[in-house]
């Protein structure tokens, strides 16, 4: 499957953000909790707090500061809220250093909405795929149409 028969199939569409958003429930996960349709406001789509690109056989614990970018991620998301937004989705994927107890903290402190993805990003070679992204089950499709799935949505 491509990327546009991706887009096709799940109904997603990439830069405006049409993905079936907020799910048929009217309610989204974000890093602390559910919120109501209504409670999202303005929303940026595809955003990054932190992004490591070491590879998903070398990415570990300790590899940066947590303080440290929180400390510099704070004051740019308390700009982007005064500006306006209300949701900022994280699309950073596991072995990408994705962080959800830092994203947890960040949402905490700015009030914002913070979304984050149960994704792998499969590019550059399969880099940042780990290897349990070619054995992990799934409730639906074949393991390779997941990881191919996942690694096609960023
Ligand atoms: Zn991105």
């Amino acid at each position: 499957m491509n990327r546009r028969q991706f887009i096709e199939r799940t109904g997603a569409a990439v830069g405006g953000l049409a993905l079936p958003w907020p799910a048929a429930s009217g309610r989204v996960m974000t890093v602390t909790g559910w919120r109501n349709q209504r409670q999202l406001g303005f929303t940026l789509p595809h955003e990054h707090v932190l992004v490591d690109f070491v590879g998903a056989d070398r990415i570990a614990p300790g590899r940066y500061q947590p303080e440290e970018v929180f400390r510099l991620a704070l004051p740019k998301l308390l700009a982007i809220k005064q500006l306006g937004a209300q949701t900022f989705i994280d699309c950073t994927p596991s072995y990408l250093g994705r962080d959800v107890t830092l994203l947890r903290r960040l949402a905490q402190a700015t009030g914002l909405n913070l979304v984050t993805n149960t994704g792998y990003y499969g590019a550059a070679g399969q880099k940042f795929l780990p290897a349990q992204a070619y054995t992990a089950g799934c409730r639906s499709g074949s393991r390779a149409s997941m990881a191919r799935a996942s690694a096609l949505v960023l």
